[in-house]
């Protein structure tokens, strides 16, 4: 199968990525046409199941050092300049070929992954250095059925008490990514009144984690509620101090909204890309689809979008990088207007295929269409690691001032 022009190349050049990143950008590139690439139609489509996890895939992630790139040498990581630059463009190009898998390494290395950082010496030999290897499959467990955007010690009902040198704690997390498959989750919970974060062994006993849910898209993603029953977790495996758990969630989100707007960008890249594909070889009124001026135009427009999409998700994870501050409402802008191209281009991609856009599977001739899969994948990233309204606010009070809008 021929596989459509790879567009960015020729429409965009990364000038506002630092070298180290572009290098970057070529390993994962390379990696997701060897890869992925020949499993991604499985990995789209596929009905979740604990089987369904791609552990060989996972394995030769790990292998190619992929979940060390955020993070420093001294626990095992790549100790690049621009860790989070290097992340974005390896989220984009994961989910350039499946949103799914591109989710399953934000929920494994990055969220996890930027929690643990707040964890002591020995949590992070024990917890952080095995996530980077691939040994163990890590959790990012903030959800719960009665909070999700409303975060607040009020509004989380896992809660732990103390017992010498453990915390016993109860409590249920919800969608929680890799979690049937999972060997542990840094988990936010409430402890006398305050959030706090602990790092909690899905081995042990008292966790129960329910059947994967059956989602629109993001297949390969596995997602499940968490029962916690009297779970021991001991006193070290604290995160940062009590008071701060908020805190920890709210700076690994940092990353994971600058990354998710970055996976909009990949869906929507893929999206463009299969439609110019598409465009140049349907026939139809004694000419070609793209000869109609009505998708030329629009086509135009879509790919202007996800150019100034790219420079905020860039130009949010140079901020962060550098430290110059808080990339804040840049990451915010990079999450909801990156997410929210990759809708309006799935939508027109899907529109572009005409049916063929729409079948998951065609009977005759068993193919698959890129853009459906997009389609579906999309609208979640609209959603998690915080809705995009969410977003808006957030800009909303670098606009008017935190006395607005807490
Ligand atoms: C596939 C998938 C994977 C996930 N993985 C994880 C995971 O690994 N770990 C984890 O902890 N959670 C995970 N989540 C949960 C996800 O982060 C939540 O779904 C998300 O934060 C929204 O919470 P909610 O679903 O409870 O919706 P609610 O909080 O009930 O919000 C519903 C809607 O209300 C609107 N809304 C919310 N706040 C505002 C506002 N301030 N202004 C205007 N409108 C607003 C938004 O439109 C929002 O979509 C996952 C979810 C999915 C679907």
């Amino acid at each position: 199968m021929v596989r459509p022009t790879r567009l960015q190349d020729i429409l965009y050049h990364d000038w506002l990525l630092p070298q180290e990143a572009r290098s970057v950008r070529s390993e994962i590139r390379r990696f997701v046409d060897e890869e992925v690439m020949p499993e991604a139609d499985n990995l789209n489509t596929c009905i979740e199941d604990a089987a369904a996890f791609p552990r060989r895939l996972f394995c030769r992630m790990a292998e190619a050092g992929l979940f060390g790139v955020p993070f420093g040498v001294e626990c095992g990581g790549r100790g690049l300049e621009y860790p989070l630059c290097a992340a974005t463009v390896t989220i984009e190009e994961l989910a350039y070929a499946s949103d799914g898998l591109a989710a399953i390494y934000d929920d494994h290395a990055l969220l996890p992954g930027a929690a643990l950082l707040h964890g002591s010496r020995d949590v992070r030999r024990r917890y952080l250095e095995p996530l980077i290897s691939g040994s163990s499959i890590a959790c990012m467990a903030i959800t719960e059925p009665h909070a999700g955007s409303d975060l607040r010690a009020d509004t989380i009902h896992t809660h732990a008490v103390r017992d010498a040198d453990t915390y016993v704690v109860n409590g249920r997390k919800r969608f929680i990514t890799n979690a049937p498959v999972g060997d542990f989750m840094t988990t936010l919970f409430v402890i006398d009144g305050a959030m706090a974060m602990l790092v909690v062994d899905l081995h042990a006993s008292g966790i129960t984690v329910g059947p994967p849910d059956h989602k629109t898209g993001n297949r390969v993603q596995l997602t499940a509620d968490v029962w916690l029953e009297d779970v021991r977790v001991p006193c070290g495996n604290l995160l940062g101090e009590i008071g701060k758990g908020l805190h920890i969630a709210l700076a690994a989100l940092t990353w994971g909204r600058i990354v998710i707007g970055a996976s909009g960008v990949g869906m929507a890249q893929a999206a463009l890309d299969e439609c110019v594909h598409f465009m140049q070889r349907r026939e139809m009124y004694g000419g070609t689809l793209g000869d109609l001026q009505y998708w030329q135009l629009r086509l135009a427009e879509r790919a202007t979008q996800i150019s100034n999409a790219r420079d905020m998700c860039y130009k949010a994870a140079l901020l962060y990088d550098r430290g110059s501050r808080k990339p804040e409402p840049e990451m915010a802008m990079a999450k909801y207007y990156g997410t929210q191209v990759a809708g309006d281009m799935a939508r027109d991609a899907v529109q572009v295929f005409g049916g063929l856009g729409y079948v998951t599977r065609l009977g005759a001739d068993g193919s698959t269409y890129r853009v459906e899969q997009i389609y579906r994948d999309c609208k979640v990233a609209e959603i998690y690691e915080g809705a995009n309204e969410v977003q808006k606010r957030v800009i909303a009070r670098s606009l008017l001032g935190s006395e607005y809008l807490s």
